[in-house]
């Protein structure tokens, strides 16, 4: 295995296993990264076809999840809590739309 391998599955490997050790954009950054190597080790023959495919995928899996994880968050951010029944509801909900509790 040379170098270039070994650096890519490493960061690939941190990326999936320790996910908690990075910021969000940090992720998404260092996930952009691992492809574009990817993309350039297969180029330079380090990689095959399918070698570099399975690792691509690899990182799509992770930026999938990220994403999600991100409109998640921004969803919960912008969202009311009844605090009759704790249904979420939209920022701009006059009313829960579980119970009909006045939001305002
Ligand atoms: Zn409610």
């Amino acid at each position: 295995m040379n170098e270039i391998e070994d650096k890519i599955l490493k960061t690939l490997y941190l990326l999936e296993n320790e996910k908690e050790k990075f910021s969000d954009e940090k992720f998404l950054k260092y996930c952009e990264t691992v492809k574009t190597n990817i993309i350039k080790a297969f180029k330079e023959g380090n990689f095959t076809e399918d070698e570099a495919k399975t690792l691509l995928n690899r990182v799509n899996k992770l930026l999938d999840l990220s994403e999600k994880k991100i409109i998640t968050h921004e969803y919960e951010e912008d969202t009311k809590i009844c605090p009759k029944c704790d249904t979420k509801n939209r920022a701009n909900a006059n009313f829960c739309r579980k119970c009909g509790y006045d939001l305002r």
